[in-house]
């Protein structure tokens, strides 16, 4: 049975969900023909959230050292590509499904799920045990006896509530499509699952024409898809996604130091976009991906708990060196100081750019009781950071009249070209001070018969609901200060 904590917390997942499709940030895929599972589309305060995320991520990659610099791959790449990545033969999840509901799972998920469910009732020998167990069947491929597993532990389907399961098969994790018009083998290419190779593949043209030394990074943003058996809770696990992803190249033997490094920077940059310390931790691999000798989850405290944001992976030579295997060429860099040439050693950090929106969203959402007494009412809005908000401010004349409309216009149209601001005259001034709430726009600019005669606004502030009068003349800077990059940027 779900505990009391539980079912709020869920609650308030819902509450998430619904508020982003009623605001305009995410909507189901295709909605009018009921949607397509685990794809969305980000609205019109969405794409402006996200863009500003990324930007976050781009300019404290590029911007903040003089050693990384960025790139646009393609998303289709060579096919070899992917035999030389490890991802044709290993990218896999094991997944059965059971006969009665016809609903397909991933198998070592389910185990997990037993282990969690005696981990909750205080037997954490046998959650530990089953763990191992498994760690120890997927690491021989023993399918079979994954399969035998989740029988002895009588794990039934959720929604039949049966144990007849098909046995499990390994599914690769992979989409692919034609290239060209002619079907053969030989045509058939993959949507990339990471945006990783299209950075390896670049390795030495980046690094020859950008005279790049070592140690340096490239950093790239860009769509990847998974087929994913079971996509659950919004954006946070989908079918196409988009990663932020980093690749260092250090000295061989010089990666557990910038692995160390990485490890603190990239904590430091989740918070300084705003996501609290307490909710932020680490989760140490234990089991190593075949390609890495280090490996570390940043985890952010989602109302389902804690979940991946971002691994960062001590990758070794491996991508580099298989790459140069499979395509008969070097990939190989010249160290002047140790007059030599070596594969480098990679350190990467990889950020999904929606699970991050998704930690940014449910962190802003607030629900808050205002006023005393009779006055006493609900609010809700979203306590994004400035910097990351869709708008930066709302221009809003109080009425629809005596020339503050134009008066508006005229302060709208000098400082669109700086900020992302809306300009309103439509409704109450309340009843647009709480849109911009729901959308989480920090400043709202009140334009009033005061305006007309001594050129001063009433600036509101979204969290605490205070009003300040400035001149009209500061706004651009006030409003520019708060909701600079900078203020992110610094913390990093
Ligand atoms: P998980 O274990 O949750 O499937 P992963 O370990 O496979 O994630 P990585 O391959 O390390 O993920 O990818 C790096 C980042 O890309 C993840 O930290 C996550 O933020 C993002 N990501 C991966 N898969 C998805 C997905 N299906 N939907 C959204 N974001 C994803």
């Amino acid at each position: 049975m779900e505990d009391k904590t539980t079912i709020i917390e869920n609650d308030i997942f819902k509450n998430v969900v619904s508020h982003a499709k009623e605001y305009g940030f995410v909507f189901p895929s295709s909605e009018i023909y009921d949607g397509l599972q685990a794809v969305y589309d980000y609205g019109q305060n969405g794409v402006e959230l996200k863009n500003n995320i990324k930007q976050a991520w781009w300019k404290a990659m590029t911007q903040l050292h003089e050693n990384i610099v960025g790139i646009d791959a393609a998303i289709f790449m060579h096919p070899t590509t992917w035999k030389a990545s490890g991802h044709v033969d290993g990218f896999n999840d094991p997944m059965i499904d059971n006969k009665d509901s016809k609903k397909r799972y991933r198998a070592d998920v389910l185990v997990e799920e037993k282990a969690a469910e005696y981990a909750a009732k205080g037997e954490q020998t046998k959650a530990d045990d089953l763990v191992k167990k498994l760690a120890r069947l997927l690491e021989s491929n023993d399918l079979k006896g994954v399969y035998d597993l989740i029988v002895e532990e009588k794990i039934t389907c959720p929604v039949s509530g049966t144990c007849n399961w098909t046995e499990v098969r390994q599914f690769n994790l992979m989409f692919s499509t034609q290239l060209g018009s002619v079907a053969d083998d030989a045509s058939t290419i993959y949507l990339r699952p990471e945006t990783a190779q299209g950075i390896f593949v670049n390795f030495l043209n980046v690094q020859k024409t950008g005279r790049m030394k070592i140690p340096f990074g490239i950093a790239q943003i860009g769509k990847a898809f998974r087929n994913e058996i079971v996509a659950r809770q919004f954006t946070f696990r989908m079918r196409e996604f988009e990663q932020m992803e980093m690749q260092f190249f250090v000295r061989p033997g010089d990666e557990m130091k910038y692995y160390e490094e990485w490890k603190t920077l990239r904590l430091k940059w989740h918070k300084a976009i705003g996501l609290p310390a307490e909710k932020l931790k680490y989760h140490k691999h234990e089991k190593l991906a075949h390609y890495a000798n280090a490996a570390v989850d940043i985890e952010y405290e989602f109302p389902f708990g804690y979940k991946e944001i971002e691994g960062i992976h001590s990758r070794t030579d491996f991508d580099l060196g298989n790459h140069e295997k499979y395509s008969k060429k070097k990939l190989q860099y010249f160290d002047n100081e140790l007059n030599k040439n070596y594969v480098p050693y990679v350190v990467e950090t990889s950020a999904g750019a929606d699970r991050v929106f998704l930690a940014i969203l449910c962190n802003a959402y607030t629900e808050e009781t205002v006023g005393d007494g009779e006055q006493q009412k609900q609010r809700t809005y979203l306590k994004l950071h400035p910097a990351l908000a869709p708008i930066k401010a709302a221009i809003l004349p109080i009425v629809k009249k005596d020339g503050l409309p134009e008066k508006a216009r005229k302060i709208y149209d000098d400082l669109k070209y700086d900020l992302r601001i809306t300009y309103e005259d439509k409704d109450t001034i309340g009843k647009r001070y709480t849109r911009h709430d729901l959308i989480g726009t920090p400043f709202c600019v009140a334009i009033d018969h005061q305006t007309l005669e001594d050129d001063t606004v009433t600036i509101r502030h979204r969290d605490t609901m205070q009003q300040e009068r400035v001149k009209i003349e500061e706004l651009r800077l006030k409003i520019r200060k708060q909701t600079s990059f900078k203020s992110i940027l610094e913390l990093c």
